[in-house]
């Protein structure tokens, strides 16, 4: 395996593109996990579903996570001897994908040929495109999805309500839909343009 300029490149890049894209999927969870129980009873207070490790954006920041501190760790023992406790909070995630980019250049530079480098790697560059994907970002090339108009939520998830790609061609027959919620069949959530109104109005 060869590695040249551009795979350094590479891993610096997605380390400066994880600086931004990590605290923004750890937001995520918490938006996930905060739900008014009654938006019209006098005690009004956030109760919270589940632990947050167990949506898909909370499995995918502790895969990261723990991951990042585990290669970390792996390489510096590898290339140094020894490895220093990385602390838990989001700032140190941060750090930790910078220096993991550093160790892995290391090895490269010292010819170091071991799984831990190359799985490191995978991971490292891996990483931005999993949260992209969990931050629904459309990638280059691809029409994003429009917001619905005038701040519609989904009843069940209080997720914001979307139009596809395309409704512009059509607009008399976009459905609203859900990204995060599927019915029994797997599919996306969505209401007909003209009942969802109803819909959102009743009783959940
Ligand atoms: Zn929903």
């Amino acid at each position: 395996m060869t590695h040249t300029t551009t795979t350094v490149d590479a891993l610096y890049t997605a380390a400066r593109e994880l600086a931004h894209l990590y605290p923004r999927l750890t937001q995520l969870i918490h938006e996930e996990t905060n739900h008014w129980t009654d938006p019209d009873s006098p005690k009004r207070r956030a109760t919270t579903y589940g632990a947050p490790w167990n949506t898909p954006a909370g499995e995918l920041a502790h895969n990261i996570h723990t991951q990042v501190r585990r290669y970390e760790t792996a390489l510096n023992i590898r290339l140094f001897g020894s490895a220093k406790y990385r602390g838990t909070s989001d700032a140190l995630t941060v750090q930790a994908f910078n220096r993991l980019a550093v160790l892995i250049d290391h090895a490269h530079t010292q010819h170091i040929d071991s799984t831990d480098v190359t799985d490191a790697e995978q991971l490292l560059l891996a990483w931005p495109r999993q949260i992209r994907l969990m931050l629904d970002e459309p990638k280059p090339g691809e029409e994003p999805w429009t917001k619905a108009p005038g701040n519609l939520c989904c009843p069940h998830c209080d997720r914001r309500l979307e139009l596809q790609p395309g409704w512009q061609h059509d607009p008399e027959a976009a459905d609203v839909v859900c990204r995060r919620c599927k019915d029994e069949n797997g599919e996306w959530l969505r209401w007909v343009p003209g009942t969802w109104l109803l819909v959102l109005q009743q009783p959940a």
